[in-house]
């Protein structure tokens, strides 16, 4: 039986054990464990030669407890429903976890995005969301899809149209999140998931006590640090973890591995893949096709951004970082993980570390129904005040402050920079929450289970908020 079957199974096994630290009736648990409605699609679409094949979809709404849902729509060949309900499901704790007021979804396409031309995915996209608008799963107020692995801003923007074709919805433009910024999006949401995933990391290895634990240095910087998967996450991820001056030394990719043991340059090897749509032959490391040795790295840190299930019970004996951070969604089975914490490796669950896509959503969402940018209104105010302050120190102390200085200080209001400190303190706020909880029992390396206790509590507080369980 392959691991895809089991996805939302190995899901919830992690909520069970965190409820065994809370204390709320079974019903509660079960309810916030169930999928709260599913659509499965199946339409046609005119492929280029003129010929039709029947595209299947889904979009599940796993909690109704806030809403909008909210999740990504992935475009894949291995899709399925128990995968969607699991990554729904994850998508509500998620939310719940960094204080973004949604309930969770998912959506997935099957379909390899390489066999299709451009305009055939277009297609795709555009009759998916009649559909969904058709079954009243989509809108502002309904259900708000983001990217998710194989899908872009050129997705998101499609579905915009569409959506905003077929209804008089003064916040259609809400209805999708990841647009690109000429149509409704926010600057700073393309980069928002691998830079919330170094931000956890940095936030992570700042703390004495887990890196006590796991006989590291504290910090982020110099941590040995390898990828799978170079996509949106992945990319990101590396780029920011190499800003923070940790060492990226290996990065995989479907075609296999690129290793460089004094750190790669990831735009180098960026432009290289963009220019040659492979990493081979990339002159700043060595290339071998071995792409899952990235699984076997001497490392400290080890990010699988690419898909689920990648560490499971057949191979979490070969993992030799100590910290797996979980850029993807679930590639660290339930089960593997229970074998890492015995071994004394520490796993970043998903939920709080890929949460800096669903929080900057939020901020797009909330941007697209206040209908104004970011900063335009208080930005020169702000400006303004920081200046006055300046004259008025020079003015009292008689002397003219160091213009570098005042640069260095001088507020930068600007749109992209506030999303971007939005993203930072809801990492560091969630990444408190969850510490205490993992303290307070003691869970040793085991961060997963306190993450789903944070999100339990927090679900049920809105439950219990609503009227409907005591
Ligand atoms: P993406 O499609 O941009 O990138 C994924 C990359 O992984 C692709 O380049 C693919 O070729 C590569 N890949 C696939 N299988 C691989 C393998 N076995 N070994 C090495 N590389 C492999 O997708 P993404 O948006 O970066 O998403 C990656 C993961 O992060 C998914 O699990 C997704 O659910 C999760 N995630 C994404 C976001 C987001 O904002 N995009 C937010 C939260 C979580």
């Amino acid at each position: 039986m392959s691991h895809k079957v089991k996805f939302f199974k190995q899901v919830e096994k992690g909520i069970e054990l965190a409820s065994q630290y809370v204390d709320y009736p079974r019903d509660l648990i079960e309810q916030v464990l169930q999928n709260n409605s599913i659509i499965h699609l199946s339409f046609p679409i005119k492929r280029d030669d003129g010929s039709i094949e029947v595209i299947e979809a889904w979009r599940s709404q796993h909690s109704h407890h806030r809403t909008p849902c909210k999740g990504g729509i992935r475009y894949a060949e291995i899709a399925d429903e128990d995968e969607v309900r699991a990554l729904a499901a994850l998508m509500s704790y998620k939310c719940a976890i960094v204080d973004v007021p949604f309930g969770g979804a998912k959506g997935a396409v099957k379909i390899n995005t390489k066999n299709y031309s451009d305009r055939e995915i277009e297609r795709i996209t555009r009759r998916m969301t009649f559909e969904l608008h058709k079954h009243n799963f989509i809108g502002p107020g309904i259900d708000v899809p983001a990217p998710d692995y194989g899908s872009s801003g050129r997705e998101m923007a499609w579905i915009s149209d569409t959506y905003r074709t077929l209804s008089n919805d003064i916040n259609g433009h809400g209805c999708v999140t990841g647009k690109p910024v000429s149509q409704g999006g926010i600057r700073g949401r393309t980069e928002a998931t691998g830079l919330g995933v170094a931000y956890g990391l940095r936030e992570f290895c700042k703390n004495e006590l887990l890196m006590d634990k796991l006989n590291l240095k504290t910090g982020i910087a110099n941590k040995v640090i390898a990828v799978q998967g170079f996509g949106n996450v992945g990319y990101h991820t590396a780029k920011y973890v190499s800003e923070m001056r940790a060492k990226v030394i290996a990065v995989s990719e479907y075609e296999g591995i690129v290793v460089n043991p004094e750190g790669l340059d990831i735009e180098a090897l960026l432009a290289h893949r963009t220019e040659h749509k492979t990493m081979k032959g990339f002159a700043g490391g060595s290339f071998s096709e071995d792409r899952n040795s990235v699984f076997t790295m001497e490392c400290d840190i080890l990010v699988p951004a690419a898909l689920e299930a990648q560490i499971t019970i057949d191979n979490w004996q070969d993992v030799k970082a100590k910290i797996i951070g979980e850029a993807a969604n679930g590639p660290v089975t339930f089960d593997a993980s229970q074998k890492l914490y015995e071994k004394g490796v520490a796993v970043i669950p998903d939920t709080y570390l890929n949460a800096g896509g669903v929080t900057v959503s939020y901020f797009e969402w909330v941007k697209n129904l206040s209908h104004i940018r970011f900063g335009r209104i208080e930005n020169q105010f702000n400006q303004r005040g920081f200046d006055n302050l300046v004259n008025l120190i020079s003015d009292f102390t008689n002397k003219k402050m160091d213009t570098c200085l005042v640069e260095k200080y001088s507020q930068e209001g600007d749109e992209v920079s506030l999303v971007h400190s939005g993203l930072e303190d809801t990492m560091i706020r969630a990444f408190e929450q969850v510490f205490a909880i993992w303290q307070k029992h003691d869970f040793k390396f085991d961060m997963r289970t306190a993450a789903f206790i944070c999100a339990l509590e927090k679900i049920a507080l809105s439950y219990k908020e609503n009227g409907i369980f005591p």
